[in-house]
């Protein structure tokens, strides 16, 4: 079976194409390379020794994307991940974040309907739920005002979908709620390449461990938390990549109850910013030269998942943990000073 993937070359797009291909689908992988480089594909290869079908090409551009999705139109499924994601840079750019990322999901969407694409899943994000109220955060836990134009994209991604699923029932769509992503492919071989600064703590870790940055500075340790830093869900990038497999055969296999379904992709379980720190410690046996610095604007204290529905659902459990991940993104932080 074939499924498109756009967004293919980059991080959890890459780690997804190697799950779909160990699970014997066919794969299209679409990218316009801004923020991803295509050595990814050159890593999926090398560790499923199977090789997606590529295109270059921007998904704003709507002719462009009609060609593609009409060679295509015998695709199962679509995985859209393709997008800006900087929180930071969508402060400082928000109608970059407004233009790219929904003029790409209108196109893509508009191409499924024409060439009648039945399945589609959509990368979200933890953060549409804004400062949660009540934790952990349920799949029904109330939308707060988006604290940066790059979650606003994708609450109104998530509308979008809604919408166009009332007008066109046909199409049936998953929306997987990412927490933090972390960690890269256990062979090295694939990873997170950050193109410019890194925008997240992991990277940041690593960065500063390979001595790329000088220092990391944790953000506030005066918070009400156990141990004063802020608490995310980090969840493995190949856990996150598992759950869109899963997400897809579910609609394949029509066990959706409703044409939009949500589902939560987090561990579970709440981790502070120095628990990472110590976890990252641990594993790699490098001390990190860090420091604590101010609060950083914008940032909720803590956040993590209920993940109850995607594991009754999809039958969705992680198979690795927190040193797993920061094992894994070392070994990654290494490998690449060797490729790049
Ligand atoms: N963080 C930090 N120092 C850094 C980068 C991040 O202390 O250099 C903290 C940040 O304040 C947050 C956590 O690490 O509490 C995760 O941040 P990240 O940007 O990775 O994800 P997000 O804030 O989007 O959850």
């Amino acid at each position: 079976m074939k499924v498109i993937v756009t967004g293919g070359t980059g991080y959890i797009g890459s780690h997804t194409i190697v799950d779909l291909l160990n699970h014997n689908f066919e794969v299209v992988c679409i990218d316009n390379l801004s923020r991803s480089k295509k050595y990814a594909l050159e890593g999926i290869e090398q560790i499923t020794g199977k090789k997606p079908i590529f295109y270059q090409i921007d998904l704003c551009d709507k002719e462009a994307v009609s060609k593609v999705f009409q060679e295509h139109k015998d695709a199962i499924g679509i995985i859209h991940f393709a997008a800006l994601k900087s929180v930071p840079e969508s402060v400082e750019q928000p109608l970059l974040y407004y233009a790219n990322n929904i003029n790409s999901l209108v196109n893509v969407l508009q191409a499924i309907h024409t060439y009648q694409i039945p399945n589609f899943v959509f990368s979200s994000s933890c953060s549409v739920y804004g400062n949660a109220d009540t934790l952990p955060v349920t799949e029904t836990t109330t939308i707060q005002t988006a604290e940066s134009p790059y979650a606003h994209t994708k609450q109104i991604g998530e509308d979008i979908i809604y919408n166009f699923s009332k007008a066109h029932p046909f199409h049936q769509n998953i929306l997987l709620r990412y927490f933090n992503p972390v960690g890269a492919h256990p062979s090295a071989l694939i990873g997170e390449i950050p193109l410019e600064k890194p925008n997240n703590l992991v990277p940041y870790i690593t960065q500063t461990a390979i001595g790329k940055l000088q220092q990391l500075t944790v953000f506030g340790n005066d918070y009400n938390t156990r141990d004063g830093s802020n608490i995310r869900d980090y969840i493995h990038v190949c856990d996150i990549a598992h759950a869109h497999t899963l997400a897809l055969q579910y609609l394949i296999d029509k066990k959706n109850a409703t044409t939009v379904e949500v589902f939560n992709l987090g561990t579970g379980k709440g981790v502070s910013v120095l628990e990472a720190i110590a976890a990252f410690e641990k594993v790699s046996n490098q001390k990190l030269n860090y420091i604590i610095g101010p609060r950083r604007a914008g940032d909720v204290v803590a956040v993590y998942a209920d993940k109850t529905k995607a594991s009754t659902h999809l039958d969705w459990h992680c198979q690795y943990t927190l040193e797993d991940a920061m094992l894994s993104a070392w070994k990654w932080e290494l490998k690449m000073q060797e490729l790049f």
